[in-house]
């Protein structure tokens, strides 16, 4: 068996981090009998400076023969976000419906988080974030530039379809996890959308019956988030609030270089994408300190959702029995002085 997949390493510490991975994902493929074939794609801020667009225009078309797509990082700090986010993270991700999202913040053994008296093993998170609508849906304007009346109008989309989807892959979750799905919204405040989400949420629930659903408002979770993580196990929310929430997930767990994420098609039309939750992070480019294991992370969610469960442990359980291992090589943000390709090769020789 081989498996095709669309290598988009980025800008900043993307590249860093794909290459330290990649060699990784060989060899765990290779132990368990299937091939990792890699076609790389070199889109990003850099082609967006030179030619002005992050990616050509039959990009997608270009990416929707691959088996899925590994992506490092983009971001440039002389491009403005919201360019880096249009121009190739959006059109991915609602181009080929991935309308789940999908990131784990796993407090590991032998990590430190910076909340008091939590320690390895006591936060174990996956939060399911609503991907291709919400308040991303792209919809809205300014008029009347300079003037009083002016105005800007952003508008929040949700469909029963995109809702149903990620309600629906969040009870599932909760059905193989714990049976405990948190429910975050603000439907105090949002009257249209939000409560029309709390209602699907509702409705899927009858599916479910063993599933415990706590409703929470996106305040009170963030707050809860870092006073009581310990109490959470699946989550379900919207596009914004999922951003919101995996970066709080992400650093009470120790590291933005710990957090994986995949970008998933529940129908399997189209490839998908899997990537760090980290961006560029250009403060530390080529300084060769990043830390590898969130895109190591995210390559095992990869050849899980490929099918290929085993191999997929076998890379967690590397990273995991790293990180608990107190004489393991470790990159600055989790305290040590090791590089990214020390880390890497540690974990090969783990493997
Ligand atoms: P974005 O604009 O996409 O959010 P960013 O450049 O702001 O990207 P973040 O991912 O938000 O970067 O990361 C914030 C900080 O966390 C970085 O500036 C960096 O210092 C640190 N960081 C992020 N990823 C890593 C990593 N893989 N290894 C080590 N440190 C990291
Ligand atoms: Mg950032």
């Amino acid at each position: 068996m081989s498996y095709d997949i669309a290598l988009i390493p980025g800008d900043g510490i993307g590249p860093t981090v794909v290459d330290a991975a990649l060699p990784l994902l060989d060899d765990v493929a290779t132990e368990h009998g299937f091939d990792i074939e890699t076609t790389r794609y070199d889109w990003g801020t850099e082609r967006y400076l030179d030619a002005g667009a992050m990616m050509p225009d039959d990009g997608l078309e270009t990416l929707e023969s691959h088996d899925a797509i590994l992506l490092g990082a983009v971001g440039h700090p002389e491009v403005p976000d919201h360019v880096t986010l249009n121009g190739l993270l959006l059109p991915i991700r609602k181009g080929f419906d991935q309308s789940i999202c999908k990131r784990p913040a796993v407090l590991f053994d032998g990590v430190d988080s910076p909340l008091k008296g939590y320690s390895g093993g006591d936060i174990d998170i996956l939060v399911f974030r609503e991907n291709t609508e919400g308040e991303y849906a792209d919809i809205g304007g300014r008029e009347h530039a300079g003037f009083e009346n002016e105005v800007a109008v952003q508008s929040a989309v949700y469909t029963r379809r995109s809702t149903e989807r990620i309600v629906r892959a969040a009870f599932e979750a909760a059905t193989e996890r714990s049976g405990h799905l948190t429910n975050v919204t603000k439907s105090n405040a949002q009257a249209h959308g939000m409560v029309f989400w709390d209602d699907i949420v509702d409705e899927v629930s009858e599916e479910y019956p063993d599933v415990e659903v706590e409703r929470l408002l996106v305040d009170a979770a963030s707050m809860d988030m870092v006073r009581r993580p310990d109490d959470f196990d699946v989550v379900v929310c919207s596009n914004l609030f999922g951003d919101i929430l995996t970066d709080i997930g992400a650093i009470v767990t120790g590291s933005m270089g710990l957090a994986p994420s995949a970008n998933i098609d529940p129908g399997r039309d189209h490839p998908s994408m899997f990537e760090p939750v980290h961006g560029s992070a250009f403060d530390i480019m080529g300084e060769g300190v990043a830390n590898p294991l969130a895109t190591v992370l995210s390559g095992s969610l990869m050849i899980d959702h490929l099918g290929e469960d085993a191999a997929a442990a076998d890379l967690w359980d590397a990273v995991t029995e790293q990180l608990a291992d107190d004489d393991a090589p470790r990159t600055p943000d989790l305290g040590g002085d090791s590089t990214t390709k020390t880390v890497a090769s540690d974990l090969a020789d783990r493997l």
